[in-house]
């Protein structure tokens, strides 16, 4: 989605657009393992107005990813939202942008010409919403490191952890006597 840098005026306008997934998903994509892959567009909601030269963009993204846990290995659904805020200064200003002003959720970028391209602020924004480890769930019991069973559908038939491994060795070479 782009802006015409004239349409952008003092007075707030509200935007709705999707922000189609397949650059993002290559984005998503660039890491040695893929954790997560977005299902479909981006929802994106926005307002944006003018202070002097300064545009200010503000909004929320939500998204739906698929992801890979990284306890289990399972597939799981992770929906997002994820508010955001630019201020946008003339690239002619110099990389510096409005230093003084700088806030903790508050992103700054540039622009150039007469057109805002709003695709890069997104997919920064996605990037930064599936940027977490992927858990199928905050409580994830993984697999067992004997069978492999996945531990969230229930324990498996491994016995319990002995606490000495010189033990279980003993155990193994009794079972192994042929009498
Ligand atoms: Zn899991
Ligand atoms: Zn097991």
């Amino acid at each position: 989605m782009k802006l015409r840098v004239d349409d952008i005026t003092a007075e707030a306008r509200e935007l709705e657009f999707p922000e189609p997934e397949g650059e993002i998903n290559r984005a998503l994509g660039l890491g040695a393992v893929r954790d997560y892959r977005l299902e479909g567009p981006v929802k994106v909601k926005l307002a944006h107005y003018r202070a002097g030269t300064e545009l200010f963009i503000q909004g929320e993204i939500s998204a739906t990813a698929r992801g890979l846990c990284a306890r289990c290995a399972e597939d799981f659904v992770a929906p997002h939202v994820r508010g955001f805020r630019y201020v946008l200064a003339p690239r002619s200003l110099g990389d510096d942008g409005p230093a003084a002003t700088r806030a903790e959720d508050l992103e700054f970028s540039t622009y150039g010409g007469d057109e805002v391209d709003l695709a890069p602020l997104i997919q920064e924004q996605a990037l930064l919403a599936y940027s977490t480890r992927p858990l199928c769930r905050e409580d994830c019991r993984g697999l067992c490191p004997r069978c492999g069973a996945n531990l969230n559908e229930g324990d498996c038939a491994c016995p319990a952890e002995s606490g000495d491994p010189r033990l279980a060795v003993l155990h193994t070479l009794k079972l192994r006597r042929p009498h």
